[in-house]
């Protein structure tokens, strides 16, 4: 089945509704079908074939869906680009998805332009008018428009997800057609339900998390809307959410959430319109969840995936959240259970299945998972030996199959021959009432190896002490989880989908050391 058939499906059901919104732009389901049949349509009359790649790089609009159900129309393998990246970032993602049209919005045609030469012979369409780009409504025209969209094999590829490239150049997982049927029906089953005129709100990339979770909206014959700005402004956020009647945050990252809590003023909108907010990408802090629940009640829904399984290896809903609340439960700290379609289990270094308890590295399979990276057979070996996904996550799963994420592999510190886990000590650093952002790592260090390190933004006017970092640690953790050193920061880097950029502040400090810069070799882990 085309992944088209979702839209084909709720234009047929719904087709005055609104399907997508931003500011005072509506696109109902009729519009939001005959648009992608006109961009599929124009995309193959101007010379792609089905299985050519088509990269956008935009920031959010409805454009963004219109193009990717344009691409499943016409059996083309649409290539979302972060939005946030610099040119020649963008242009490492085009060459290596061998993508032969590129449709970016006018903010990014002076970067292209001053590397015009690594965009050469990739054909453009612009949003805004632009040199060496055709207009995007050229795409909307209705002449070459398709009556109905391709027909497409479960195995046809529809999507390559790029990695984010936080251990080297980025990877292209691929997508099929039965993967994102998969994540769809997977989205409405375990996380949430959405229902026919429900409102989702975009306030995150629609190049990642966000427009995957778009896509079961559509499926389900609901709303998709988007907030206007770029940057991430609560106050306009939560005006959206009572203007629209809201009922579905898709995709917060927990930095967003801590910001939530921050500039949150209890009474100025009416938010009652909500019921699910989805967050997951990066852990969060356990105090951080209880507070967000505390304000605004049990409507917090985790996911934990990558984009080799995008969205789905691991959830908690939002009922599950308000038991495990209630009944003081730490496992409200955890990344909730492992998903109805999907296999998961943490395994030894080597690959041999660890009990409860134990902790390893996760690895997942199923329909979810990709199968492999784009032109590149050897990360994908590595990455599927044996038929598992290797996630490069550690963690356990307690008796009760509940999944708790330690850390990526290649963060742990290894000191004095001791397993550390950066997430225990910052999980712990966030308690303290002075702090407002930490991140640990480990730094070289001729005794120890490496030496933990934490480096530490404190809340508006208050000061703190590396002692008494240092100390308050001491209070929860074994000695040899201390921080033996607390550098103090006004702020912290934080990726363009709102991840604190761990190995970007730890590399600063590997500078002149070998075989750790970027994450370095693979640290394994047989036990807790
Ligand atoms: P990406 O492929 O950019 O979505 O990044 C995926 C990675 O983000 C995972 O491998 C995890 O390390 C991390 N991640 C995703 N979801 C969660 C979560 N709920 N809790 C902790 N870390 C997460």
């Amino acid at each position: 089945m085309n992944t088209f058939a979702f839209l084909e499906k709720s234009a047929r059901h719904r087709p005055d509704q609104a399907a997508l919104v931003q500011g005072s732009e509506t696109v109902t389901y009729r519009q939001f079908h005959e648009r992608a049949l006109a961009i599929g349509g124009n995309l193959l009359a101007q010379g792609c074939e089905p299985g050519d790649r088509v990269a956008f790089c935009l920031a959010n609009s409805p454009r963004i869906m219109e193009l990717i159900f344009g691409c499943f129309a016409a059996g083309l393998i649409v290539v979302p680009v972060n939005a946030r990246l610099h040119a020649r970032e963008m242009a490492y993602i085009v060459g290596n998805s061998g993508a032969k049209v590129l449709v970016h919005g006018g903010e990014y045609q002076a970067g292209i332009a001053a590397n015009a030469d690594l965009f050469a012979g990739v054909s453009r369409y612009c949003t805004e008018p632009a040199d060496g780009a055709k207009p995007f409504a050229e795409l909307l025209e209705s002449a070459n428009a398709l009556s109905r969209a391709v027909d497409a094999a479960p195995d046809d590829l529809c999507w390559l997800f790029y990695t984010s490239g936080t251990t080297g150049k980025p990877k292209g997982a691929m997508w099929n057609h039965r993967m994102v049927k998969c994540v769809i029906m997977n989205y409405l089953a375990d996380l949430h339900n959405i229902q026919p005129g429900e409102t989702v709100l975009h306030c995150a990339p629609m190049s990642h998390g966000s427009g995957i979770i778009a896509l079961p909206a559509v499926a389900r014959g609901a709303t998709n809307a988007m907030t206007e700005t770029s940057s991430f402004e609560i106050d306009s956020l939560l005006a959206t959410v009572a203007r629209l009647q809201v009922s579905h945050i898709a995709f917060m990252a927990p930095t967003q959430i801590v910001k939530l809590l921050e500039d949150y003023e209890p009474g100025k909108h009416d938010i009652s319109s909500l019921t699910a907010i989805t967050y997951g990408g990066a852990p969060i802090y356990v105090d951080q969840l209880r507070q967000a629940i505390d304000t605004f009640g049990p409507i917090f829904v985790q996911l934990y995936g990558q984009g080799e399984s995008p969205i789905t290896i691991t959830g908690m809903g939002a009922g599950l959240h308000a038991e495990l609340v209630t009944a003081g439960d730490p496992r409200i700290g955890s990344a909730g259970q492992v998903r109805t379609d999907v296999e998961a289990h943490c395994v030894d270094e080597n690959d041999n299945p660890l009990p409860p308890g134990m902790a390893g590295e996760v690895v997942a399979r199923g329909d979810v998972v990709m199968p492999g990276y784009w032109n590149n057979p050897e990360a994908t070996a590595e990455a599927l030996r044996g038929g598992w996904l290797h996630t490069g996550d550690i963690g356990y799963f307690d008796d009760q199959g509940y999944l708790f994420l330690l850390d990526r592999a290649k963060d742990m510190v290894i000191s004095g021959g001791n397993n550390i886990y950066p997430r225990e000590v910052e999980e712990v650093l966030i308690q303290h009432p002075k702090i407002a952002m930490c991140v640990v790592f480990g730094i070289p260090d001729d005794y120890w190896g490496e030496a933990v390190h934490a480096v530490v933004v404190t809340k508006p006017g208050e000061n703190m002490t590396a002692r008494e970092v240092i100390d308050f640690c001491g209070e929860h953790l074994a000695g040899y989880k201390k921080p033996k050193a607390v550098d103090f920061v006004d702020e912290l880097p934080v990726s363009g989908y709102g991840k604190i950029l761990r190995r970007e502040v730890r590399d600063s400090y590997w500078q002149g050391h070998s075989g750790r810069i970027g994450g370095g070799s693979a640290a394994k882990v047989s036990t807790t």
